[in-house]
């Protein structure tokens, strides 16, 4: 914190120096609000037990909050023309930084490499370009983690957070659902980045379950039934299913009849248990 990174002064005097541009595709739009910052550690609820891995760190001024609370925070920028910022904002003994695209870093492996015997958390104002592929990367491959927090847009939030029947509902919140307890911590106005992006954000936060909400026969078969009914959002789930599943209409009527499932309704009326019985009766079906 004595170094003041977020000033927008500071910022964009050391940004300056090393002539960095920032780029519109990458979603760089760097926080310049101490509060905000401090907001976001906060809500992670970081101790000296505690690992982070921190998507897009950007100038460095949430990482330098991340640092100073954590045992150990890895970093994954894409921009590797930050690498020279990073040597001056970022000088910390606890701390690697690997310039790469989040999207292809093998983080299982990571995890066990780096952060052996410590609480693992996700902390990162996201780019937004991205924000959904990030999430549904983390959700997938399973980590060993207790903790997501996030910046995103408020509509995503808004989506990531609803509930059955909303109009935000989609496949994402059932995906998020199934592994975790989620919680929008504050609502941001675009007033605090540099530059501003055009709409607002929010701060989300996942606990993740020990266990996933329900339990079903076969996870890739959910996740696939879920993917079907929000395919065509205006179809019943009847045509859905069998359109996207690829399987004939008379089984999946059969499926939703012992799903105890009316097939008119839409996909989005669904909650996920109903999901994970349609799943398990496909199964139950095929073997
Ligand atoms: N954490 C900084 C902050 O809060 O001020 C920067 C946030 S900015 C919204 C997003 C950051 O993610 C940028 O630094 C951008 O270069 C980086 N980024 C974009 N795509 C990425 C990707 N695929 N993998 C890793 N980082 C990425």
């Amino acid at each position: 914190d004595d170094k003041k990174l977020y000033s927008p002064k500071v910022m964009k005097y050391i940004l300056d120096k090393y002539g960095f541009k920032f780029s519109k595709s990458l979603g760089q739009n760097f926080l310049i609000d101490g509060n905000i910052i401090n907001n976001i550690a906060e809500t992670a609820e970081l101790d000296e037990n505690s690992g982070v891995i921190e998507i897009g760190p950007g100038f460095g001024t949430l990482t330098q909050v991340l640092c100073s609370k954590a045992k150990k925070v890895v970093a994954i920028e894409v921009d590797k023309s930050l690498e020279k910022v990073h040597k001056e904002t970022l000088d910390y003994d606890n701390i690697k930084i690997i310039y790469e695209d989040f999207m292809k870093v093998d983080v299982v492996k990571l995890i066990d490499e780096e952060f052996q015997g410590m609480d693992v958390k996700i902390v990162a104002n996201l780019p937004y370009y991205i924000t959904t592929p990030i999430i549904m990367k983390i959700l997938e491959e399973r980590y060993k983690i207790s903790k997501i927090v996030v910046m995103v847009q408020k509509e995503v939030a808004e989506r990531l957070n609803s509930t059955a029947g909303s109009k935000e509902y989609g496949a994402i919140t059932l995906a998020v659902n199934y592994r975790a307890d989620t919680r929008i911590a504050m609502i941001v106005p675009n007033t605090v980045f540099m530059p501003r992006p055009k709409v607002d954000s929010a701060v989300i936060s996942f606990d993740i379950l020990d266990k996933p909400r329900i339990q079903v026969l076969d996870e890739n078969m959910l996740f696939a039934v879920i993917k079907a009914s929000f395919g065509q959002r205006r179809k019943t789930l009847l045509n859905g299913l069998s359109n996207n599943l690829k399987l004939p209409k008379e089984q999946i009527k059969m499926v939703l009849e012992r799903a105890g499932i009316d097939p008119g309704v839409r996909g989005e009326t669904l909650n996920l248990q109903q999901f994970g019985d349609i799943a398990d009766e496909i199964i139950k079906l095929s073997n």
